[in-house]
C-alpha cells in the first residue's frame, strides 16, 4: 500500500543475474566465481543480486565493507564472503565470528586482524598496477613473513592472494599479470600456500585467459551490464537485470514557446503534448542526461525535454495523449526497446556502472 507516492520500482531479474553467473563462468573458465554484490548490488539490492548469483551457482560472493557482508549473514546469506576495503584500526571480531574473509591491503591490517580477530581468514591483496588498494611490492616480503608467521602461530589463516587490473590496455594487464605472478612466487617462498588466486573483474574473465587462476570476481556482468564501452551486453551474451518503471502523474498540453523545467532550457517549438515522470536526479536519474534522454512510454520512445529535475522529468509525446498512470520503463533491456544502462551512460558522459549503482533509495527493489 502507498500513501500517494508515486510508483518507482526496480525490478530485479534474479533469474536473468542466475544466468549471467553462468555465462560468465562459461567464459572465464574458472573453477570458482565470486559474485561482487558491493554498494548494495550494484543498486540491485544486494540480497535480491546475492540470492541470484547464489542461484546460478556463484561459489563466493564479495563486496567492498565488512559491514555489507555482515549485513548480508544478518538477512541469512551464509554463502563464502570476502570484503576488501578495511579500516585498519577497526575490530574484526564481528567479520570473523561470522566467517567473513577480509581483503588485506597493509601490513598494519594484517596486525590488526591478528590481534582482534584471532583465527580469521584472510586474502592477501596485493598492488599490481592501479596504484589504488593492496600491498606494495616493496612490503610483500615482509608481509608474506609477517603472515606466514602468523599462520604458523595459529593467529590467523591466509586462504587466498589477489590483485586487480587496471583494464589499461592488453600490455598493461600483462605486465599486472607477470607482477602477480612474481606475488604468488614469492608468498609461497615465504612458506604461504593461498589455495586462491584471482585477479580478474568482469572485464579480463570476458577478455583474458584466466588458466592460471582459481576464480574471477565479476561485478557489473552479473547484472547483464557491459564492462566495454560499446556498450552492448547482448554480443556478450549477458542479460539485463534491472528495469527501472514509473507511471505518468500529470499531463498537459502546451502552446509553441511554452519553456519546459527549469531554465527553460528546451522550448516547444509547436503545440505539443507533455508528460510528467515522477523520478530524477534524487532517484538516480542523471541531470546530465536533460534533453538527451529518451524514456519508453505508450509503445514509443518519447524525448525527455528540458532540465531533469530531483524528483521529475518531462516528456514529449507530439499529438499522442497518453493518460494519467500509463507506465513508462525507464531503463531496462534494449531488447525490449526500453533505453539501456549504457545509453543512459552515453547521455550523461558516464558509465553504466554509474547508472546502476546510483539509483537512489525511494525506488523499491523488487525481485521478479
Ligand atoms: C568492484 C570490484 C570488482 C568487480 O568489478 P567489475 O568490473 O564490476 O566486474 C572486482 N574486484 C574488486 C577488487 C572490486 O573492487
Amino acid at each position: 500500500m502507498t500513501v500517494g507516492e508515486p510508483e518507482r520500482i526496480a525490478w530485479i531479474d534474479t533469474g536473468a543475474i542466475a544466468a549471467n553467473v553462468r555465462r560468465l563462468r562459461e567464459l572465464a573458465g574458472t573453477p570458482r566465481l565470486l559474485a561482487v554484490v558491493k554498494a548494495d548490488g550494484y543498486g540491485h539490492g544486494a540480497l535480491h543480486a546475492a540470492r541470484g548469483a547464489l542461484e546460478g551457482g556463484a561459489d563466493w560472493l564479495g563486496v567492498a565493507d565488512p559491514a555489507e557482508a555482515l549485513a548480508l549473514r544478518a538477512a541469512g546469506v551464509d554463502a563464502p564472503l570476502l570484503a576488501w576495503l578495511l579500516d585498519g584500526g577497526a575490530d574484526f571480531g564481528p567479520a570473523a565470528a561470522a566467517s567473513v574473509d577480509l581483503g588485506v591491503s597493509t601490513l598494519d591490517q594484517l596486525a590488526r586482524i591478528a590481534a582482534t580477530a584471532p583465527g580469521a581468514a584472510v586474502q592477501l591483496k596485493v598492488e599490481t598496477g592501479l596504484s589504488r588498494n593492496g600491498l606494495p611490492p616493496e612490503s610483500w616480503d615482509a608481509a608474506f613473513a609477517r603472515a606466514a608467521e602468523l599462520e604458523r602461530a595459529g593467529a590467523l589463516r591466509v586462504r587466498g592472494l589477489f590483485s586487480h587490473l587496471a583494464n589499461t590496455s592488453g600490455d598493461d594487464d600483462a605486465l599486472q599479470e607477470q607482477r602477480f605472478a612474481d606475488a604468488v612466487r614469492r608468498a609461497r617462498a615465504a612458506g604461504l600456500a593461498p589455495g586462491l588466486l584471482h585477479l580478474a573483474a568482469t572485464e579480463a574473465a570476458i577478455g583474458r585467459d584466466q588458466s592460471a587462476y582459481d576464480m574471477v570476481r565479476t561485478g557489473i556482468g552479473i547484472y547483464g551490464v557491459s564492462p566495454y564501452d560499446d556498450g552492448d551486453a547482448a554480443r556478450l551474451g549477458l542479460t539485463p537485470a534491472m528495469t527501472l518503471t514509473t507511471r505518468v502523474v500529470a499531463v498537459r498540453r502546451v502552446p509553441a514557446g511554452a519553456g519546459v523545467s527549469y531554465g527553460s532550457t528546451w522550448r516547444a517549438p509547436a503545440p505539443t503534448n507533455l508528460a510528467l515522470v515522477p523520478v530524477g536526479y534524487a532517484d538516480g536519474i542523471p541531470r546530465a542526461a536533460s534533453n538527451r534522454a529518451e524514456v519508453l512510454l505508450a509503445g514509443r520512445r518519447r524525448p525527455v525535454r528540458g532540465r531533469i529535475a530531483m524528483d521529475q522529468l518531462v516528456v514529449e509525446t507530439g499529438d499522442d495523449e497518453v493518460r494519467v498512470g500509463e507506465p513508462v520503463v525507464v531503463l531496462g533491456d534494449p531488447a525490449t526497446g526500453a533505453p539501456s544502462a549504457a545509453e543512459w551512460a552515453a547521455w550523461a558522459g558516464t558509465i553504466g556502472y554509474e547508472i546502476v549503482t546510483r539509483i537512489g533509495p525511494r525506488v523499491q527493489r523488487r525481485p521478479r
